[in-house]
């Protein structure tokens, strides 16, 4: 065995290789779905895969860790046979108010009418609505709105009694089992991790889920106590934050840097703080996310009317690209894929509408030097380096970035950068590739370590040229931290034109 023999993975394979061996235009804001019954039969999922979904996103919300144990097996399974990688992000449920099971699985709720509002999960009276929050009656005043399915149903408080909330219905229509139920004006004692966050954490650990998102952060606390959670049980996956109270906007920073990502979840933020708002948090929300070099994903209601049509609106398609415009890492589809007659379609047509906005030469969403300064030199000099590849890279139009990475995070700084390059993430660290899956540019590729410098300079090229990543004549802009062994953070930069 030769010293290069070591070095080479004999079957390695990059994210999103096919488009790289093919060389088409390689997509770099990335596309999350959500799995559900529309979305989980094999048949689907394999399409789903082929029309370009990066990550798929299990709603801790719904299903049961049967379905969910299931969706994992067939996503990791189908992603073999398909060439296609995908990231797998468990969505906790987190301390979201919900309304029980309906007596006939649905309800109309009438203007001017009035309910009780009661702990329980299931309903016996018609007019007692069951609401899964012990602390009602505690949290609650009356004049206090009550709001119902993401905004659409609106009831304000009359009484508050000893076990019984009382409502009066100020907008209505038709409420469905489960339905989310947010009070806007009221200051809920609730935890960060509910009872069923802790269970479903540690079946996401056990199944090896890649990423975990965390409901209703309010504070970098919040965040905290998951990552230690996460730590208690022996693990280190990435946790995002999904910002949908104002208090998490009022401390966006402050979240942006404990936690591995944000979340602008557009759905229960609307109803919190009012539609109007939306648009300006999630300018905040995604600038937050740049300075502090953490991958963003905009969600909800991106391409709502394909739930039930096959054509996006007008409306739908360039919020879709002010998103891809604005600097998301990803782009969400929730009911659309999870509950819509067109879930294929939905993805197809986000890849659609992210190419023809990255194919825009105006394009230029670099995000250079806005990083808040560092005393630490170690990092100085890594974060120095991933933008100097970037921006030789950009001016060489370089094919890629190859850069070598333990813990994926210089491929995170140079993404944050938005070079109009794509970056290659090499690691020897697989949940490592696989987190990178919902990085803007970011293409892993599992590689044992280049133990020696000499090898590396030698090999990498070679290697990404026998898998058809590049070809001859084409520039690669490498980084690594020299010496290899030493665990060093990047360092060296190299420039190299494939013989
Ligand atoms: C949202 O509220 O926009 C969101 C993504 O969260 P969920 O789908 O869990 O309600």
């Amino acid at each position: 065995m030769t010293d290069t023999d070591t070095a080479l993975n004999p079957t390695p394979t990059v994210q999103g290789m096919r488009d790289f061996s093919e060389r088409k235009p390689i997509r770099r804001c990335k596309i999350v779905g959500t799995l559900g019954p529309a979305s989980s039969d094999e048949a689907t999922l394999k399409q789903l895969l082929e029309a370009g979904l990066n990550i798929a996103r299990l709603n801790f919300s719904h299903g049961n860790h049967e379905t969910h144990a299931s969706n994992i097996e067939k996503l990791r399974r189908l992603a073999k046979e398909t060439g296609r990688h995908v990231t797998i992000l468990q969505d906790l449920q987190g301390p979201k108010v919900r309304c029980g099971q309906l007596l006939e699985g649905a309800m109309t709720l009438k203007e001017g009418e009035s309910y009780a509002l009661q702990y329980g999960t299931k309903q016996i009276d018609p007019k007692v609505i069951p609401i899964d929050y012990k602390d009602l009656v505690n949290d609650v005043k009356v004049g206090q709105t009550v709001m119902m399915d993401d905004g659409l149903l609106i009831l304000k408080i009359t009484a508050v009694k000893e076990k019984e909330v009382e409502v009066v219905v100020k907008e209505g229509g038709l409420l469905k089992n489960r339905k989310g139920v947010n009070f806007p004006d009221s200051l809920l004692s609730l935890p960060a991790l509910t009872e069923k966050d802790s269970h479903d954490l540690l079946f996401g650990i056990r199944s090896q889920v890649d990423v975990v998102a965390l409901s209703f952060v309010q504070t970098p606390q919040d965040v905290m106590q998951c990552k230690n959670m996460i730590k208690a049980l022996g693990s280190d996956i990435p946790v995002v934050a999904k910002i949908e109270k104002m208090s998490a906007v009022a401390a966006i920073d402050e979240i942006a840097k404990v936690a591995d990502g944000l979340m602008v979840a557009r759905g229960d933020l609307g109803v919190e703080a009012g539609v109007e708002k939306v648009p300006i948090y999630q300018r905040k929300i995604i600038d937050a996310a740049g300075r502090n070099a953490k991958p963003v994903i905009i969600a909800t209601q991106m391409l709502e009317s394909m739930i039930q049509n096959p054509r996006a609106t007008l409306a739908e398609v360039t919020d879709v690209a002010n998103g891809v415009l604005e600097g998301a890492d990803c782009v969400m589809l929730s009911a659309e894929v999870a509950a819509g007659k067109y879930p294929v379609e939905c993805v197809q047509k986000m890849a659609s509408i992210i190419n023809e906005v990255e194919s825009w030469p105006h394009n230029k969403t670099k995000r250079f030097s806005n990083q808040s300064a560092s005393s630490d030199a170690e990092w100085e000099e890594h974060k120095a380096i991933a933008r100097a590849a970037c921006e030789a890279a950009d001016s060489l139009e370089a094919r890629a970035i190859v850069c070598l990475t333990l813990t994926g995070s210089i491929a995170r700084i140079m993404s944050s950068w938005r070079p109009n390059t794509p970056i290659i993430a090499i690691s020897p660290r697989e949940d490592v590739i696989q987190r990178l899956g919902f990085t803007w540019g970011v293409f892993g590729m599992k590689n044992p370590l280049f133990y020696n410098t000499d090898i590396l300079l030698q090999d990498l090229p070679q290697l990404l040229k026998s898998l058809g990543i590049v070809q001859k004549g084409d520039s690669i802009v490498i980084t690594a931290g020299i010496p290899i062994n030493a665990m060093r953070p990047t360092n060296m930069i190299k420039i190299n034109r494939i013989n």
